[in-house]
């Protein structure tokens, strides 16, 4: 098995601070490089210090360009202003670019899925082999199960989250809206405050918690009269998405462009 060299854009990050550290030490994976954003505290800092290992002897850069160069696939765990500048860099230079980023809107995912004709890119809101096996069987529950039964997804996370609901909320939003053969956009009522009315049959409903450091719990509820059904994940270790996100990586490296799914990575 020839070597993968990663390279992680946002490296001073939480998530890429993990993606360096399991890059750094995981057999058939070598670390190429890392970036930050202009004028981040951290860099020329060893990656290796920052991640808690021993040092690289690669500093942190601010020129996401010379990750690219070095790397076979690079990791991207940021935010999505510059998640669309690195998957511009991707066409450019025909490499592989693993995006675990959330929050991307319609408009930058179809910027996405242009850079997508020129490189190999995996995008998923949830890197982890349990969260994308339970959307399998959500998927399955929704579609064996007739519109009397509501659907509601709950997520918690740590109190630094930006975004909501999760992109995990979404991606097992999304599942379940495919088994009843709709579009989440078209189904979903994403929090609810106020006088708002009986709960409408057919809709997928989100609530979203914060605090703590909570790395990532979703669980998807089944409610009928007199039974209910509850399919749940918990995150106890941001390791679980990086041992994903190299997974994809080794998938996505020397791969044709296309835009690819953990469904694809884990061939499930
Ligand atoms: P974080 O804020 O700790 O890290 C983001 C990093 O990106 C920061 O260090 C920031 O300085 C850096 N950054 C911002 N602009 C940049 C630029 N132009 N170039 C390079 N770096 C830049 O956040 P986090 O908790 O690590 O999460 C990052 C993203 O990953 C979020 O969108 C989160 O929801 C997502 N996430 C996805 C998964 C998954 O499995 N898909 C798992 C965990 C987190």
């Amino acid at each position: 098995m020839t070597e993968c060299r990663i390279g992680v854009v946002g490296a001073a990050g939480r998530m890429g601070r993990v993606l360096v550290r399991l890059a750094a030490t995981t057999p058939g994976f070598s670390l190429a490089g890392g970036s930050e954003r202009p004028g981040a505290a951290e860099l020329g800092r060893d990656l290796g210090s920052l991640a808690g290992i021993e040092d690289q002897g690669l500093a942190l850069g601010d020129d996401p360009k010379a990750v690219f160069a070095a790397a076979d696939a690079v990791l991207d765990f940021t935010v999505p202003a510059a998640t669309l500048g690195h998957a511009a860099l991707a066409a450019a230079t025909g490499k592989a670019l693993v995006i675990g980023t959330t929050g991307i809107d319609a408009a930058g995912e179809a910027k996405l899925a242009e850079a997508a004709r020129q490189a190999p890119i995996v995008y998923a809101g949830n890197m982890s082999l349990g969260v994308n096996l339970l959307a399998e069987l959500v998927n399955q529950v929704a579609r064996a199960l007739d519109p009397a039964w509501d659907i509601e997804i709950i997520e918690m996370h740590h109190r630094h989250k930006v975004d909501a609901p999760s992109g995990t909320a979404l991606l097992l939003g999304r599942a379940a809206a495919a088994g009843r053969d709709a579009k989440l956009e078209d189904i979903a009522d994403r929090g609810r405050d106020g006088i708002t009315g009986a709960r409408k049959s057919g809709r997928i409903g989100f609530a979203a918690l914060r605090g703590g450091d909570v790395v990532g719990e979703h669980s998807v509820i089944f409610a009928t009269d007199s039974e209910r059904i509850e399919l749940t994940h918990k995150a106890t270790s941001r390791e679980i998405f990086a041992r994903g996100a190299l997974r994809a990586a080794r998938f996505a490296a020397g791969r044709k462009p296309g835009l690819y799914r953990m469904k694809d990575v884990l061939g499930l």
